[in-house]
C-alpha cells in the first residue's frame, strides 16, 4: 500500500532516472511529491463545439481522430504531424512539430480531448501543438485548469501530472496541523482539500483558495519559527549594562571629539541599543544601513558603553580584510581613550595596548583576552568560534554584511551563545549589521518580529556619485576616461555580468574581460581579477594588492566584497547592468565615492528592453538603497531582491511576500498562539510540524 512515506522508487512507473531527477528536487517520498506544487495553470477549461471555434482562442474540443500522419516539411526540414478531428458539429485540423512518435499513441478512430490555441494557416483554422489525451479517463492535460510545474531537468509537467494525480487520495493522510481556531478565524481551506485543489483545481476560485491556504502555512511556520527563536533568545540571561551619568558623560565626550555629527538614524539606533543593553535579557538587534551609512560607528558607540562599564566587546567580520578595516577604524576613533584592542584573523594578530600598536603572537593575544587585557576584540567569525575565551564578554557585534536569511540568523544566535564569554549562564548582547537594504515589511516577514534599526540617511557632505548609462557606441570614451583617472592616481572596478545559470560561464566572461583589458585596452596598466572560483586566500591577496594601489583596475564578478573600503577607487564600470537587481547595482556603486574624490558609475547594457532601461534610470535618479529596494520590489517582485532569494524561504512564502495582508495575518496568528501557549503543548500537530520546519532550516 502506498502511503505518504512510501519512497518514490516504489511508486509505479517511476524509473531510476526519474528518481534521480526527483531527488535533485529534494523529493524522496510520495508525500514530498504530493507537496510539490504547480506555480501556475493553463486555462483549458473552455470546451467548445468545433464549429464555434475562433482564431486566437485557447479552447478545448472533444472528438474523433479521422486521420493522422507525419509529413516532412520542405522548409526547415522538420517533421509535422497533422490530424483531422471531427465532432458532431464539424472538423478541425491539428498540427504538432517534431513529435513523430505521436502517431503511435494517437491513431485514427481514437476519441480524444485536445486543448490549445487556435491559429490560422493556409489550410484554414487549426489547433497548433495542442495538449492531448485519450477521452474516457479523467482529464489531466486538457479541458480544465491544467497545472504547470516549474521546468526541471527530465521532469515535464505532463509527467508530474500523471504521477501526482494518483497520489491525491493520500492528501487525507496529511495531518491538519493548523489549530482549529486559526482555520476558522482565517477562513482557510482544510489541508487535504487545499492539496487536491492546488494540483487539479475545480476553478479559478478554488485554485486561489488553495494557494492562500498553503501559502498561509509556509508564512505561518516562518513566523512561528522566528517568534519562537526570539522567545528562546530572550529567555536567556545577559548582563544588564546600566546607563548612568558617568557613562553619559563618557559618550558625550567621545561624540564631541568626532570630526562630524551623528545622523539622526545613528542617534536613534545608538539610543535603542543603550536601552536594549540595560536589560538583563540579551539584546538581539539588527542594524540595517546602506554601505557608508555609518554602521561601524554605531557599533563602536555600543562597544564604548560596554567597555566603559568594565566589560569586553567583540566585533566579528566575515573576511580578514573587513576585520582589519574595523580594527583601523577603531584605532582611529578610540585614539586617546586607552581602550585596548586586539585583532585576530587567520593571518594576523595585532594588539593595541592603549598607546602602541604591535604584532603579537596569537597565544599572547588569546591569553590577553582571557585575562581581560583586551577590551575590544576584532576578528573573523571562524577564528573566534574556534578557541577564544573571554573574561567578561558582554557585547558581540556581528557584521554579516550581505549574509541574510532565516537560517543565518538562527546560526548567528547559536554561534554567539557558544562563545565562552567568561560568565556563568549568560549570553552577550547581540548586534548584527547588514548592508542589505530590505524594506521593513519584508524584513519583518523574513525575520518575524525582530528589533530593527535602519540607517536610511547618509552622513552629510558625502559626494554624490555620478551615474551614467553608456550607449554601446561610447565604450571607447569611457575607457579613455578611466585611463585619465588612473593617470591621476585613482583606481577602477569593472564588474562583469551576472550569469545565473552557470558559475563557470560567469568566471569565463570575467576572465575574457580581464584578458581584453590587460592585452588590448590597457597593456601598460596593472589589471587584477577576482571571481568566485578563486580560493579565499587568493581573493584576499588580490584585494590586498588593490587596496595598496598595486592594481589599477580590478575586474570582478559579482563576488566583489560588500563593505570593502577603497577610498582611492573612483570608477565603477558595470557590464550587463540590466542583469542585476537595483539593490545590487546600488551596492556595487557604493564601492566608490568613499574618499574625497568625485566618483562615477558607468552602466553598460546590450538590452533594448524598455523595462530594463526604466530600471537603470531609477538607479541614476535615486541615491537611497532603501528606495531602490522598494522600487525593485515593485518592478521585479520580492524574489529578486538581494538576499531574499537566499533567505531560505519556501516557494509559496516567497511568492506571497508582496501579499502584506497575508503576512500580517500570519504574524498575528503566530503571536496569538504563542502568547496563549508558548510551548505549543496544546497543539502537538503544530509542534511536530514546526520541528520538521526547524530541521529543514538547519539543513539548508
Ligand atoms: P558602513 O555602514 O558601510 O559600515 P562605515 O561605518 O564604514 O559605513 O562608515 C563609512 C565612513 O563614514 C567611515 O569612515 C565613518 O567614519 C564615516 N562616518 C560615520 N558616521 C558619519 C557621520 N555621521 N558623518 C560623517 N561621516 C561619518
Ligand atoms: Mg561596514
Amino acid at each position: 500500500m502506498i502511503t505518504l512515506k512510501t519512497p518514490i522508487e516504489e511508486l509505479p512507473q517511476v524509473g531510476p532516472r526519474n528518481v534521480l531527477y526527483l531527488h535533485k528536487l529534494g523529493i524522496r517520498t510520495a508525500g514530498d511529491l504530493l507537496f510539490h506544487f504547480p506555480f501556475r495553470y493553463d486555462d483549458f477549461s473552455d470546451f467548445k463545439a468545433i464549429k464555434d471555434v475562433e482564431v486566437g482562442q485557447v479552447v478545448s474540443i472533444k472528438g474523433e481522430i479521422l486521420e493522422i500522419q507525419n509529413v516532412r516539411t520542405r522548409r526547415r526540414n522538420m517533421i509535422l504531424t497533422e490530424a483531422a478531428i471531427e465532432d458532431d458539429s464539424g472538423v478541425i485540423r491539428a498540427v504538432w512539430f517534431n513529435q513523430p512518435f505521436l502517431t503511435n499513441s494517437l491513431k485514427a478512430g481514437t476519441n480524444v480531448s485536445l486543448s490549445g490555441k487556435v491559429t490560422f494557416a493556409k489550410e484554414g483554422m487549426q489547433l497548433s501543438g495542442p495538449a492531448w489525451e485519450a477521452l474516457g479517463k479523467s482529464n489531466l492535460h486538457t479541458g480544465r485548469l491544467v497545472p504547470v510545474y516549474h521546468e526541471t531537468e527530465g521532469l515535464s509537467s505532463k509527467w508530474l501530472r500523471v504521477h501526482i494525480k494518483p497520489l491525491l487520495s493520500l492528501s487525507d493522510e496529511a495531518t491538519e496541523f493548523l489549530p482549529e481556531e486559526v482555520l476558522e478565524r482565517q477562513d482557510l481551506l482544510g489541508l487535504s482539500e487545499a492539496i487536491r485543489q492546488i494540483h487539479f483545481p475545480d476553478d479559478d476560485v478554488a485554485a486561489e483558495l488553495a494557494k492562500r491556504r498553503l501559502a498561509f502555512d509556509e508564512l505561518f511556520l516562518v513566523q512561528l519559527y522566528m517568534q519562537r527563536q526570539r522567545q528562546e533568545w530572550q529567555r536567556q540571561k545577559a548582563v544588564g549594562i546600566r546607563y548612568d551619568k558617568e557613562l553619559e558623560a563618557e559618550i558625550k565626550y567621545f561624540l564631541e571629539k568626532l570630526p562630524f555629527k551623528l545622523t539622526d538614524g545613528q542617534k536613534i539606533a545608538v539610543w535603542k541599543i543603550i536601552k536594549d543593553m540595560e536589560k538583563d535579557s540579551p539584546m538581539n538587534r539588527l542594524l540595517e544601513g546602506d554601505v557608508g551609512s555609518g554602521k561601524t560607528l554605531v557599533a563602536l558607540l555600543a562597544v564604548l558603553v560596554a567597555v566603559r562599564s568594565g566589560y569586553q566587546a567583540l566585533i566579528m567580520a566575515p573576511t580578514e580584510i573587513l576585520a582589519r578595516q574595523h580594527f583601523a577604524e577603531s584605532l582611529k576613533r578610540f585614539h586617546g581613550t586607552n581602550i585596548r584592542i586586539a585583532l585576530l584573523t587567520g593571518s594576523e594578530s595585532r594588539y593595541f595596548d592603549g598607546r602602541d600598536e604591535k604584532s603579537l603572537t596569537k597565544e599572547k593575544i588569546l591569553s590577553a583576552i582571557k585575562k581581560g587585557e583586551a577590551d575590544l576584540v576584532i576578528g573573523t567569525h571562524a577564528l573566534i568560534q574556534e578557541k577564544v575565551f573571554f573574561k567578561s564578554l558582554a557585547l558581540s557585534v556581528v557584521d554579516e554584511q550581505h549574509r541574510f536569511g532565516i537560517e543565518q540568523r538562527a546560526q548567528t544566535q547559536s554561534e554567539v551563545s557558544d562563545i565562552e564569554d567568561g560568565f556563568v549562564a549568560t549570553v552577550p548582547h547581540l548586534l548584527s549589521m547588514t548592508a542589505t537594504p530590505i524594506p521593513r515589511t519584508l524584513a519583518l516577514t523574513v525575520y518575524g518580529d525582530l528589533d530593527l534599526s535602519i540607517l536610511n540617511e547618509m552622513p552629510k557632505g558625502r559626494q554624490k556619485i555620478i551615474t551614467e548609462l553608456v550607449a554601446p557606441g561610447n565604450r571607447e570614451s569611457t575607457y579613455d576616461f578611466i585611463r585619465k583617472e588612473i593617470k591621476s592616481g585613482r583606481q577602477a572596478f569593472v564588474i562583469c555580468p551576472l550569469i545565473e545559470e552557470s558559475d563557470v560561464l560567469e568566471v569565463k566572461s570575467a576572465t575574457e574581460t580581464f584578458e581584453k583589458l590587460e592585452k588590448e585596452i590597457y597593456p601598460d596598466l596593472a589589471i587584477g581579477l577576482l571571481h568566485g572560483k578563486m580560493k579565499p586566500k587568493e581573493k584576499e591577496e588580490v584585494m590586498k594588492k588593490f587596496s595598496k594601489n598595486k592594481i589599477n583596475i580590478l575586474v570582478s564578478t559579482s563576488v566583489v566584497e560588500v563593505g570593502i573600503d577603497i577610498p582611492n577607487a573612483t570608477v565603477m564600470l558595470i557590464e550587463g547592468a540590466d542583469r542585476f537587481g537595483l539593490a545590487q547595482l546600488h551596492q556595487f556603486r557604493g564601492r566608490v565615492g568613499r574618499g574625497e574624490f568625485q566618483s562615477r558609475c558607468f552602466l553598460f547594457t546590450d538590452s533594448t528592453s524598455g523595462k530594463a532601461h526604466r530600471r537603470l534610470k531609477a538607479l541614476i535618479e535615486c541615491e537611497s538603497g532603501f528606495d531602490l529596494a522598494q522600487k525593485d520590489l515593485e518592478l521585479r517582485g520580492p524574489g529578486e531582491l538581494v538576499g531574499v532569494r537566499q533567505s531560505g524561504l519556501p516557494d509559496l512564502a516567497m511568492a506571497s511576500l508582496s501579499d502584506s495582508e497575508l503576512i500580517q495575518a500570519t504574524r498575528e496568528e503566530a503571536k496569538v498562539i504563542l502568547e496563549m501557549d508558548a510551548d505549543l503543548k496544546k497543539y502537538p500537530e503544530l509542534l511536530s510540524r514546526i520541528r520538521i520546519f526547524e530541521k529543514d532550516v538547519h539543513l539548508e
